[in-house]
């Protein structure tokens, strides 16, 4: 699970991770009202306006229906005229940016609706670096990504100039040992009150990472302002939905409208889906059932659309809402049922297919292969209902009909 960056800060900020005074505005009026406590506070006539998606590239990204207006808007109160000037130049662009869709190199072309700008304290910036805790799969381990050349597209950097990121292994056990701290702020260049505040920061968002269960925790820029100060510009963090009951305040965080809506609907309805790029449909009934479908799909010669797991024991509402789901995605060409009974009975899922076909209609060709528990009792349903679905005999027979039939 994804958060925004307000939050990401929030959380930041009460570990003690130094991050820049912002306020979040849902509305035009609660922008505004931000702009002078922050000024005065901060004692920095510069104010930053920053719509809040889940979604990074805001800095260079444009609004679709504004495109004079990016993402991250930095606004300068002597620049744009007298006392009272940065709340007018607020109030123009926030007008512009709630509501609209901002699209950036990481929202694709559809863009994301901005509900929700997070306004900040200007900040002196002397140099950007970039940070992140990643979770390395392979290692089993989190590790700790730096970089001198922050605030730019740092894939670019990955593969352009490799030697330009930094790499360390956290241990477990022990946490960040201070002597990496260390040897990543020497690797960054950092001397004296930089690199002491740096080595406090690499270690409290280590402990972050590790407390918090995070897949990701990435600050891009991380700066050193131009008294040695180092904090957290940007913040990007995503959890490990396994972990999110250990913690239920972040799990509250959660903004079901920055999420694919057919991902939202099968996660309430206790389904594993993940959308892919082909164009049959797949629904089955356990993972590794899932899994030999969509490559037996792929070894006759067809791409699935989805991978979808109704698990050991769906109900018919579930298949119901699986099927609403595959046919939702334009791409889908065909619907292939595979369902292996077991724990699940062929009946159950029998009725579930006909109810799902009468609810929401089907306009693309249906193969259904049967096996296990109740399977005559599954096929006398089917063949009952006097829908159109075409039988299979055997995985590979179901893969190649399908196939066929989207042709
Ligand atoms: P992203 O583009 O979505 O990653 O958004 P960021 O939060 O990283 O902001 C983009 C860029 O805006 C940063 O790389 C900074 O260069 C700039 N920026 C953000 N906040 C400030 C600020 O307080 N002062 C100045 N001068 N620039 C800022
Ligand atoms: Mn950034």
């Amino acid at each position: 699970m994804k958060i925004h960056e307000h939050q990401a800060k929030q959380l930041m900020a009460s570990r003690g991770i130094p991050v820049p005074l912002g306020r979040l505005a849902k509305t035009v009026d609660e922008a505004v009202a931000a702009v002078r406590p922050l000024i005065e506070e901060s004692q920095n006539p510069v104010v930053v306006l920053k719509a809040q998606i889940h979604a990074g590239g805001r800095g260079r990204g444009t609004f679709r229906e504004h495109p004079d207006v990016r993402g991250v808007n930095v606004i300068t109160e002597g620049k744009t005229g007298g006392p009272g000037a940065a709340e007018e130049a607020v109030r123009e662009l926030a007008k512009r940016m709630l509501g609209s869709t901002l699209v950036t190199v990481q929202t694709g072309e559809e863009g994301k609706i901005v509900n929700r700008l997070y306004v900040e304290q200007g900040v002196d910036i002397a140099r950007e670096l970039y940070i992140a805790v990643l979770l390395d799969r392979s290692l089993s381990r989190h590790v700790v990504m730096a970089s001198s050349e922050g605030g730019v597209d740092i894939e670019r950097v990955a593969e352009e100039t490799p030697e330009k990121i930094l790499k360390v292994v956290i241990d477990p056990a022990i946490g960040l040992a201070p002597f990496q701290a260390n040897e990543l702020s020497v690797g960054l260049g950092l001397a004296e009150e930089a690199a002491r505040a740096f080595q406090r920061f690499v270690q409290l968002i280590a402990d972050a990472a590790s407390d918090l269960d995070t897949e990701l925790l990435e600050i891009n820029p991380l700066v050193v302002t131009g008294d040695g100060k180092v904090l957290a510009l940007d913040a990007k963090m995503a959890f490990d939905d396994n972990a999110l009951y250990r913690h239920p305040d972040i799990a509250e965080m959660r903004d079901q409208s920055e999420e694919d809506p057919a991902e939202v609907l099968a996660k309430n309805a206790g389904l594993n889906y993940i959308k892919l790029e082909g164009t049959i449909g797949c629904l089955v009934n356990g993972a590794g059932l899932a899994m030999a479908t969509m490559d037996t799909i792929k070894h006759v010669g067809g791409e699935p659309a989805n991978f979808l797991d109704v698990g050991g024991g769906a109900t018919a509402d579930q298949v119901t809402t699986g099927f609403q789901i595959i046919t939702r995605d334009p791409n889908v060409k065909g619907i292939f049922v595979n369902i292996f009974g077991g724990i699940m009975r062929c009946d159950v899922i029998a009725t579930g297919i006909v109810e799902a076909v009468n609810r929401v209609g089907l306009a693309v060709p249906l193969v259904v292969r049967l096996e296990g528990t109740n399977v005559e009792e599954g096929k006398r349903i089917i063949a009952e209902s006097g829908l159109e679905v075409v039988n299979a005999d055997s995985l590979r027979d179901g893969a190649e009909k399908i196939l066929e039939l989207t042709r």
